[in-house]
């Protein structure tokens, strides 16, 4: 597998520290607020990232940390208003209770558009004691430093490799960089915080050895990411928006803390735009996975309709497209039902047509040429339909349409299956995991796929 390294600016193999595991840390949702369609589309981007190597047969670890401290501040606006107390003005909850109203609706829009879970969702709060180890490391190791009220800033000066990842190196900075942080100690005005003192009126505030406060953003994905995936790991990813200043502040933090590089390759998707503007909540547009359903649209399309474009450039989003993908997704799925049972054995065309899968996912993920070579197959008169129905069946590990669908709409499960299931679902419910275990394996045993859904556990032929 190829990816396009930001960094380094090329594309690159990628080549596990751990050999056969890849690991994957990507930039999380910040929860006051709901996820739309453009934080959907970046992960995504991680999502097939992670299907893609695993359907290379490699492991995949794969970290995903929720924001619900330290990014909350509204940088774009002069009062720069702490937009959880906001959220706390305006809902009537306290953060935890905000933080985990979002981040339960960010599971579920993550989960409609068939984005598989990552193994670990750490929460920036339940890292304080992290972020505050890893800050009092960079001032020992003299790349930060106290002022009097007991904020903590990164010295920009003191990490020669400033600018690396986003060009904007310090002699850049200095000319027309915005101030972000106000305080007038600072010693560069590119340096950022790693700690803030708690001021009047914070809600969310700990100890530290500099007094009450609460971290910056930033230090979170240092003190997360090497946490959970090591001093070096393969894949960061996040939205292009994050180049800088966050992911190049995370490089002087988790480089400066540890004297060497963290990260293999830097992934950076591309913006969704709605009629010609970025869809951020700072324009007013915003549409929401659970838009998709109201209108009668299949969330899965929405993959199909990322698809079409390359992960790093700009895309459009407009209602006429989502709804062509909506029908070519069903579509398909009708196809796979029509054309029977699965082949066990792919003839010389299917295979052909298997190797140009491969090498166009590969390709950095070249999905439009992806998206040309289902749509070759599906019209194709060389390839006999049971085969083409074992290669859909395949490929969809990682398109994640449930093409097979309609095909298993008309399956029901026998009374020893639907038994097995109803097991399963009482040994979960009473947490007795060695059960469930079990009878998942026996479910497996019987050709069945057995998935873990919000209703409990449903089969499916496999
Ligand atoms: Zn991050």
């Amino acid at each position: 597998m190829r990816l396009y390294d930001s960094l380094s600016r090329g594309v690159h193999d990628v080549e596990p520290v751990e050999p056969g595991r890849v690991k994957i840390y990507a930039c999380g949702p910040t929860v006051y607020r709901y996820v739309h369609l453009g934080n959907l589309r970046t992960f995504l981007l991680t999502d097939l990232i992670r299907r893609a190597l695993e359907f290379e047969g490699l492991d995949v670890i794969e970290v995903q940390n929720i924001t619900d401290v330290g990014h909350m501040t509204d940088e774009s606006s002069p009062e720069a208003l702490d937009k959880m107390l906001l959220a706390v003005e305006d809902e009537g909850l306290q953060p935890l209770e905000i933080a985990e109203k979002y981040t339960q609706e960010a599971l579920e829009d993550m989960a409609a558009v068939g984005i598989r879970l990552p193994d670990v969702m750490p929460k920036a709060t339940d890292h304080i004691p992290e972020m505050i180890e890893l800050t009092q490391t960079l001032i020992d190791r003299g790349h930060a430093y106290v002022v009097d009220t007991g904020s903590v800033y990164f010295d920009v000066t003191s990490f020669p490799d400033y600018g690396k990842l986003s060009g904007n190196t310090l002699d850049k900075l200095k000319a027309g960089h915005r101030d972000l942080e106000t305080d007038p100690a600072k010693r560069h005005p590119a340096d950022f915080a790693l700690w803030k003192a708690a001021g009047p009126g914070r809600l969310m505030k700990w100890p530290s050895p500099w007094g009450d406060g609460f971290p910056g953003w930033h230090i979170e994905c240092s003190a997360m990411s090497m946490k959970y995936l090591g001093e070096r790991f393969d894949i960061h990813t996040g939205g292009t928006d994050l180049r800088f200043p966050h992911h190049e502040d995370e490089i002087g933090q988790s480089e400066g803390a540890v004297g060497h590089e963290v990260v293999s390759t830097w992934v950076h998707g591309g913006f969704l735009q709605l009629t010609g503007q970025k869809i951020a909540k700072s324009t007013g547009n915003v549409i929401r996975a659970p838009e998709l359903i109201e209108r009668g649209l299949d969330p899965l399309a929405f993959r199909w309709l990322t698809f079409q474009t390359r992960y790093r450039s700009q895309m459009d989003f407009t209602w006429e497209a989502m709804e062509t993908a909506d029908q070519r997704v069903r579509q398909l799925r009708r196809h796979v039902a029509e054309w029977g049972d699965p082949a066990p054995v792919l003839g010389p065309a299917a295979e052909e047509a298997d190797a140009r899968f491969r090498e166009a996912l590969a390709s950095d993920l070249d999905m439009p040429t992806v998206v040309r070579i289902v749509n070759d197959l599906d019209r194709s008169a060389d390839v006999p339909p049971a085969e083409k129905r074992a290669l859909l069946a395949s490929w969809d590990h990682v398109l994640g349409l449930d093409l097979e669908r309609d095909a298993d709409a008309a399956w029901q499960p026998d009374e020893e299956v639907r038994r097995r299931v109803a097991e399963r679902d009482a040994a979960r419910a009473a947490k007795d995991y060695a059960s469930s275990d079990r009878l998942r394996d026996e479910l497996q045993g019987m050709g069945l796929e057995v998935m873990d859904t919000p209703d409990g556990t449903k089969v499916r032929p496999r």
